[in-house]
């Protein structure tokens, strides 16, 4: 991973704490995976292995379930597991963890391929020698391994350490206990493996209805971990599955499903979040099971917990972002104010910043909220020193410069202006534009009589059109409401920007600006941070939002941004930073749009 940059652009050496480098080098160091064995039968082994040419490489995973869009806090864990893949020379799987029939669908398995992709992680997936090439064929589906996971049911049954259990729901909630009380053995706990083979079966075979069994480990009814309260493995749900279809009427539990699939890929850090924590002792359970049986190889996975991120003023919680898709309050699961990855893309953030972003976050064991405003800040520090510049007057008032025509031969003329591309890289070009008699400015930068610190336009001031000529304000015409419709100025002679002389005459304003001749008519969408509510989904979450998150603007922006692709940052000189709306872009049409990724700095305190 990189080191991270400080304001300056500098590297700073002291890396944000990230615990698990610890862990995995440690085992590094003691080859903890270089020694991996099957324990039992070699045929099935090599079978389950799927040619996986070293198991002695660092391997991760990063396993959504394909119910909904991926957001900044997968971002986070997609950083971590590929990033740590890659640090250690190793690889990480993109599953998708849809072993649930009923939620999952198409489009949110091509969103997150999307996302995984765009973020830059693609190269490193996997190394499988039977799926070179494109992400599509390095991808793994949790429910690929549904007959595997079958086949170790019945290996459990036969062991005596599974059972079917019929209890009514009410029964079985009753027996589980609570943290208090120690749960009580269910009445078919004692039924011997071929009779729960022989149900189990039945189970498979449609012979029970939904919901009238479930296969349960047999563990330790009384243990102080609820977890380990012989959990369910398999429950009866006749749905249709996006990739099997009808064949199975039993699905796997996910706490059941999940330790296997990482085993099956011989994954090495099973890296998950702090809520986890307490189905660890069933996730080694299982697997030292398995592994006793020959069905999974050992040392298995272990799986370690670091504390989600949450970030100030964004939900993360899918169902709510799927409440605010479905009920309209935002324009999709792409809206640039959702904390989606197809948002937060579409905002203009680029994946260097979300994983400059992840990197400062820090990876540990305690949680906490990060603020929002760093979230932008990563923005800033990534684009700044990259951005091109272009002028843009977001809430534009007429300046007329009165004696253009006298002075320039014709109030038709136009006079020719340039800078650069940025600042700092003439390397990057110039970029062109005109001045004429007609120039549209903010409408903030007029004021009839000077407030304290104020050095733009009032009567009598002098300021630079920058990079154009020197003006002096005469004065302004309102109308009956007392609204500013136009401002009048003077030229004054042989001040021009990059001509000899132009610094005679000094000024303490410089104000940026476009010639109405040739300037570009833009819709600009002001967003704004989502949720007023610095942590969101405490309460009711329509109350949370932020009722100003989104501003719509008609601008005029300087004519070389008829040019700008979305996916670019832009820096409007003043304002922020800016992209092409790649929605609006792609449908065609007229309209110029840009969206605001973020100001210039964090103004939300005001
Ligand atoms: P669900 O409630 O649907 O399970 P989820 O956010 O856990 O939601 P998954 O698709 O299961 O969604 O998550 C995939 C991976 O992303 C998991 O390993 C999960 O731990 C991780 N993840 C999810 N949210 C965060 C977060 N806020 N910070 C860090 N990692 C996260
Ligand atoms: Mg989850």
């Amino acid at each position: 991973m990189t080191s991270p940059t400080d304001k300056s652009g500098t590297k700073t050496t002291a890396a944000p704490s990230n615990f698990l480098r610890h862990v995995i080098e440690n085992d590094l160091a003691q080859g903890a995976y270089a020694g991996r064995t099957w324990g039992g039968s070699p045929g099935d082994a090599a079978h389950h292995a799927q040619g996986m040419p070293d198991p002695a490489k660092v391997r991760m995973r990063f396993p959504p379930e394909p119910n909904g869009y991926l957001h900044i806090g997968h971002a986070k864990s997609i950083w971590l597991n590929f990033e740590l893949a890659k640090e250690y020379g190793g690889v990480c799987h993109l599953r998708f963890d849809d072993t649930n029939p009923e939620k999952e669908e198409q489009e949110y398995v091509d969103s997150i391929r999307d996302a995984v992709k765009w973020l830059g992680y693609e190269t490193c997936l996997a190394d499988r020698p039977s799926a070179p090439g494109t992400l599509q064929e390095h991808e793994y589906f949790a429910s690929n391994y549904f007959d595997f996971m079958y086949e170790a049911a019945e290996y459990l049954i036969g062991a005596g350490l599974a059972y079917v259990d019929e209890q009514t729901p009410d029964e079985m909630r009753a027996n589980r206990g609570d943290f208090n009380t120690p749960g009580t053995d269910s009445r078919f706990r004692t039924r011997t493996p071929e009779e729960n083979l022989a149900r189990f079966r039945e189970m498979r075979d449609g012979k029970l209805d939904d919901g009238a069994a479930v296969l349960r480990a047999k563990i330790d009814m009384a243990s102080p971990n609820i977890n380990m309260r012989d959990p369910a493995l398999y429950r009866i749900r006749r749905a249709t599955h996006h990739n099997t279809g009808d064949k199975w009427c039993i699905y796997p539990m996910y706490t059941y499903a999940h330790p296997i699939e990482d085993a099956l890929e011989q994954i090495t850090h099973s890296i998950c979040t702090l809520e986890f924590e307490d189905q660890r002792p069933f996730y080694d359970w299982l697997l030292d099971r398995l592994a006793e049986g020959g069905l999974v190889a050992s040392p298995h996975p272990r799986q370690y917990e670091f504390a989600r991120l949450n970030v100030t003023h964004v939900m993360t919680s899918k169902r709510k972002l799927r409440q605010l898709v479905e009920e309209k309050h935002v324009d999709g699961w792409d809206d640039p104010r959702m904390p989606t990855i197809a948002g937060l893309r579409r905002r203009g953030y680029t994946p260097a910043a979300l994983q400059l972003f992840c990197e400062r976050s820090g990876t540990t064991k305690s949680g906490g909220w990060i603020e929002y405003a760093s979230l932008e800040a990563a923005l800033r520090d990534i684009l700044d020193p990259i951005a091109p510049r272009a002028m843009a007057v977001l809430d534009p008032v007429k300046l007329v410069i009165t004696n253009w025509g006298d002075l320039m031969g014709g109030d038709n003329v136009l006079d020719d202006c340039s800078a650069p591309v940025h600042p700092h890289h003439p390397e990057m070009g110039k970029r062109e534009f005109k001045l004429g008699r007609d120039v549209w400015i903010e409408r903030t930068d007029y004021e009839d009589v000077q407030p304290k610190g104020f050095f733009r336009l009032f009567p009598g001031n002098k300021v630079r059109l920058k990079y154009g000529h020197v003006i002096e304000c005469t004065g302004a015409t309102r109308d009956a409401d007392g609204k500013l419709v136009e401002v009048q100025a003077t030229l004054v002679p042989d001040t021009k920007s990059g001509t000899p002389g132009a610094d005679a005459i000094k000024v303490k304003g410089n104000i940026t600006w476009v010639a109405a001749a040739d300037a570009l008519q833009a819709e600009v969408r002001l967003y704004e941070r989502l949720f007023a509510e610095a942590n969101p989904g405490s309460g009711e979450l329509l109350e949370e939002l932020n009722k100003h998150s989104l501003e719509v603007c008609t601008a005029f922006v300087e004519p070389s941004l008829a040019k700008a692709e979305p996916g670019v940052g832009i820096q409007f000189e003043r304002h922020g930073y800016f992209v092409r709306d790649a929605k609006a872009t792609a449908a065609g049409g007229q309209a110029v749009v840009f969206n605001r990724a973020a100001g210039m700095r964090d103004s939300w305190a005001k």
